[in-house]
């Protein structure tokens, strides 16, 4: 790019006298030689293209002004990467004018005839004037993206912080009750029961402080591992087979209207996870029973998988916080991470989701996943 710059400034010129060409040529040799430190390749384009212009002493002139400056633009580059960007800016314009000024002087002793205040003016003025505005649009730019940078990085940090400090607590709160008991059950002359009790006590510690970490594992880790074809309708099935037990436990009665065929693409595992977490806090959302309505929709294009529950149903600033690590309504019961690791599944598996809710009445979740076509048309085939 800097070499075409720089053949246009050559090829557009203004010669008074044939041997002169008054051009921009500085700029992009400036400005290449300092910010991207490619000056030696850009006063060899110069001398090569000056050339093909006529081998006058203009061309001469340019040979022995722009040799020694490769050498000074190649051995300047490092130093100005590491300055300030004012020194940046003031640097490259200070070169353009020192430029100019040689430029002006090798002409004087040449074409003393040609006019010289035109000559001032073109290579004092404007190329240090146009060095100066692009070197700030660069500048600019710079810090622009390097604050942009800077925030997502700090953005990053903080997630990753309280995402550690919540963590720490939320396993640690388990684990001192745990220890806790188990001290307790040190004492010999414990009674059968109270030990079976404080057993199961211990056991059910340490799996609240398990629940934990597997929820945190699969927000940390999104990305799809294993991608298959999955009949959504089918998984669908094993999810709510997983889930019965909890649901006749809350008397909750399970609807289901599946549509014929659905294929999606995504990790089997992780779609179970999302799944297992929806349906469970809808089940979770009925303690006192109720419906739970699962249906599959599909188009040429999605598969929406809907699932409606007659529970509580949530307000609207719960609906806003929802998917928020830890954030719950349930208490020592609730981790607070499901609905965070259901976004992040969906996400990574380019689908969408939607959430209705009203408080009493019950709550709808609507998932949508791209169709995959292939397997429509050979599903269709075999049908017919
Ligand atoms: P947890 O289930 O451990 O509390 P989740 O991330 O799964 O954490 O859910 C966060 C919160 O969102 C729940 O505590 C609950 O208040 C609300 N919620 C999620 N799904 C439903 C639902 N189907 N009906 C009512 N509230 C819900
Ligand atoms: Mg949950």
């Amino acid at each position: 790019m800097f070499i075409a710059t720089l053949w246009l400034c050559i090829q557009f010129s203004y010669t008074p006298v044939p041997s002169a060409r008054y051009d921009l040529r500085i700029i992009p040799l400036v400005l290449g030689g300092l910010y991207v430190g490619i000056g030696p390749i850009l006063v060899l384009a110069i001398i090569l293209l000056r050339s093909f212009y006529g081998l006058n002493i203009g061309f001469f002139q340019t040979l022995i002004l722009y040799a020694p400056l490769s050498i000074i633009l190649w051995n300047l580059y490092p130093w100005i990467s590491k300055q300030a960007p004012e020194r940046r800016i003031f640097v490259t314009v200070c070169m353009g004018m020192i430029l100019g000024l040689l430029t002006v002087f090798g002409m004087s002793f040449t074409n003393s005839h040609s006019n010289l205040f035109d000559a001032w003016f073109a290579f004092l003025v404007i190329p240090a004037l146009g060095i100066g505005i692009i070197s700030y649009g660069i500048e600019f730019v710079r810090k622009n993206n390097e604050m942009q940078q800077q925030l997502i990085k700090a953005e990053k940090l903080k997630a990753v912080e309280q995402m550690g400090a919540a963590i720490s607590h939320e396993i640690r709160n388990p684990l001192t009750a745990a220890s806790g008991f188990v001290q307790l059950l040190q004492d010999d002359y414990l009674s059968r029961q109270k030990r079976k009790e404080y057993l199961s006590i211990v056991k059910e510690e340490l799996i609240s402080a398990e629940r934990v970490i597997q929820d945190y594992l699969t927000f940390a880790k999104p990305s799809l591992e294993t991608l298959e074809e999955l009949n959504v309708k089918s998984e669908l099935r094993q999810i709510i087979n997983i889930l019965q037990p909890l649901a006749n436990q809350n008397s909750v009665e399970i609807i289901t209207d599946f549509s014929v065929i659905g294929f999606i693409k995504g990790d089997k595992q992780k779609f179970r996870q999302c799944f297992v977490n929806v349906l469970k806090n809808a089940i979770e959302s009925m303690s006192t029973g109720g419906y739970l309505t699962i249906s599959t929709e599909f188009s040429q294009s999605y598969v929406t998988i809907m699932v409606k529950d007659t529970g509580v149903g949530m307000t609207s600033e719960q609906l806003e916080r929802l998917g928020e690590p830890f954030y719950s309504t349930k208490g020592k019961k609730g981790t607070g991470l499901g609905m965070m690791v259901v976004y992040s599944i969906i996400r990574a598996m380019d689908g969408s989701i939607w959430v209705e809710s009203e408080v009493e009445k019950g709550t709808t979740f609507l998932v949508e996943f791209p169709t995959i076509t292939s397997i429509i048309k050979t599903q269709q085939a075999g049908r017919a």
